[in-house]
């Protein structure tokens, strides 16, 4: 192999999903990179984030399906759940995951650099001693599990990455917070037979979401026996040998086994010379302009530490856009509101574009247009025993600006709203396109002809 260049064309500190995108693409365009990451590579989604939790999701839904088998004439049962065997699993997909991008970074030729970097100038970061420089450095270092003020973490109170590694299913919990990580823990433990306590201070679960769908999800998880309290904020926890206990400002009391706190994550830039370097933060946040660029010589921010969603493919997106841009391409902006946002519960909630709110802030209440489209049409839905609906919104007389689901597996059917919002497509254009029978896709294809004013299942 060739020797280590002593300028890099990218210093990228942090190999998470924004890193890792950043160098894989550079390097695929012949530039040099240095990756630096103190952990492992692939960050927090492949680690503790995005892939483990989905496995979970996954096993729950087996569990789901064991214990309501006989409603489709099989006879199994749930014995239990055996979290020695779920980590198992788990694990195994991350590992097979985790060595086939590991050989990626290899094969590109990627200069992998371990441990723990800082920026301490314009181009150049320092691990241990060691200074890596580059024309251009692009910052990666993503985000933690933010807790309350006086709220510690440790005990039975506990973020995302311990509730991922819990060796014992709990026979109840309390997760603070119902956005999506809350979410989604307290679908798994509802499956695995645990009493779930929801705690949001906003005013509904998914509260991102358009109304329409999170009083749908409200709806959702009254069913499946997830309690949940929205609209009073949380005022203390305490922890002691029989659980812990928590209080909302409103006096109500709550008691469980453990506490999840999921109120968010904060970007994780403390320390690492950023505001030294002279980079406009806020709240911990880098800044940068829609080309990513922080305006301080040639640095650039990708992913979790750049304020807007905190998501994966966000960070893979903006990683592939800077290493594009650094190398001369000009590719186009990313258009925040055209990423996908799915929330991998039972149900699942999709949506990309705007919410009907949203749209009518810009388009004025008149000049929006909305449809509902109730799964009870779409047979595949029936077949799998869900429920829900596609919600559209549409500027009037003009183009889909806004596609939004519920129910089982819609997080699957988000390509194709993401297709239709970010090429602007009109629902006459997407009502003449032919959807295979019997789908999930195609209650978004019944959805559009319902639109443009031609319904064929539609039960609305
Ligand atoms: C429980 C959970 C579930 C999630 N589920 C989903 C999902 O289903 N879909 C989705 O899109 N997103 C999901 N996310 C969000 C997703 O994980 C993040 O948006 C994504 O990982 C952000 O990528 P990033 O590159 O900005 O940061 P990260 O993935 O956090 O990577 C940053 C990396 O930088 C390294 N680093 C930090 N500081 C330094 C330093 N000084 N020196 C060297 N290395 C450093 C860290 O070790 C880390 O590996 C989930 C997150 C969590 C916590």
């Amino acid at each position: 192999m060739a020797d280590s260049p002593t300028v890099f064309d990218i210093v990228v500190l942090g190999g998470g999903s924004g890193g890792y995108a950043t160098a894989l693409r550079a390097t695929e365009l012949g530039l040099s990179v240095a990756l630096i990451e103190a952990d492992k590579v692939g960050g927090t989604c492949l680690h503790y984030g995005c892939i483990p939790t989905k496995a979970l999701l996954h096993a729950a839904e087996l569990a789901d399906s064991a214990r309501e088998s006989e409603r489709f004439g099989v006879k199994a049962s749930l014995e239990g759940i055996d979290m020695a065997g779920v980590h198992s699993y788990k694990d195994g997909v991350i590992s097979g995951l985790y060595k086939g991008l590991q050989g990626l970074i290899k094969a590109h030729g990627i200069t992998y650099v371990e441990g723990y970097g800082r920026l301490v100038s314009a181009d150049t970061v320092e691990v241990d001693g060691q200074r890596y420089t580059g024309r251009n450095v692009v910052l990666a270092t993503g985000s933690y599990a933010r807790s309350l003020p006086g709220l510690e973490i440790g005990g039975r109170i506990m973020t995302s990455d311990q509730a991922l590694t819990l060796d014992h299913v709990p026979s109840s919990a309390i997760v603070l917070g119902g956005g999506v990580i809350g979410s989604e823990f307290a679908s798994v433990w509802k499956s695995f037979g645990v009493d779930v306590t929801i705690i949001e201070a906003l005013p509904h679960l998914v509260p991102n979401e358009d109304e329409a769908l999170s009083k749908a999800f409200e709806r959702a998880y009254r069913k499946r026996g997830i309690a949940f309290s929205t609209g009073v904020r949380f005022q203390g926890a305490t922890q002691d040998d029989a659980g812990v206990h928590v209080t909302l400002e409103n006096g109500k009391t709550f008691d469980a086994d453990l506490l999840l706190v999921a109120v968010g994550r904060g970007p994780r830039t403390e320390g690492l010379g950023y505001e030294e370097q002279g980079l406009r933060m806020e709240r911990g946040f880098v800044l940068t302009d829609e080309r990513l660029r922080t305006g301080v010589g040639s640095i650039y921010a990708v992913g979790d530490i750049v304020p807007g969603l905190q998501l994966a493919h966000r960070g893979f997106a903006q990683g592939v856009f800077v290493a594009e841009q650094i190398a001369g391409l000009e590719p186009a902006p990313i258009i925040e509101s055209g990423i996908p946002r799915v929330t991998y519960s039972e149900p699942e909630v999709a949506s990309v574009g705007l919410t009907e709110a949203k749209a009518k802030e810009i388009h004025g209440a008149d000049g929006v247009e909305t449809l509902e489209y109730n799964l009870a049409g779409n047979g595949k839905s029936k077949i799998l025993a869900t429920t829900g609906f596609v919600k559209l919104v549409r500027q009037k007389d003009g183009p889909v600006v806004g596609v939004h689901m519920i129910g089982a597996r819609v997080g699957e059917l988000i390509a194709e709203g993401q297709l239709i919002v970010n090429w602007e497509a009109y629902p006459e254009d997407v009502a003449s396109l032919v959807h295979a029978h019997p789908t999930q896709n195609e209650a978004l294809g019944e959805a559009f002809m319902a639109l443009a004013g031609k319904p064929l299942h539609a039960h609305n």
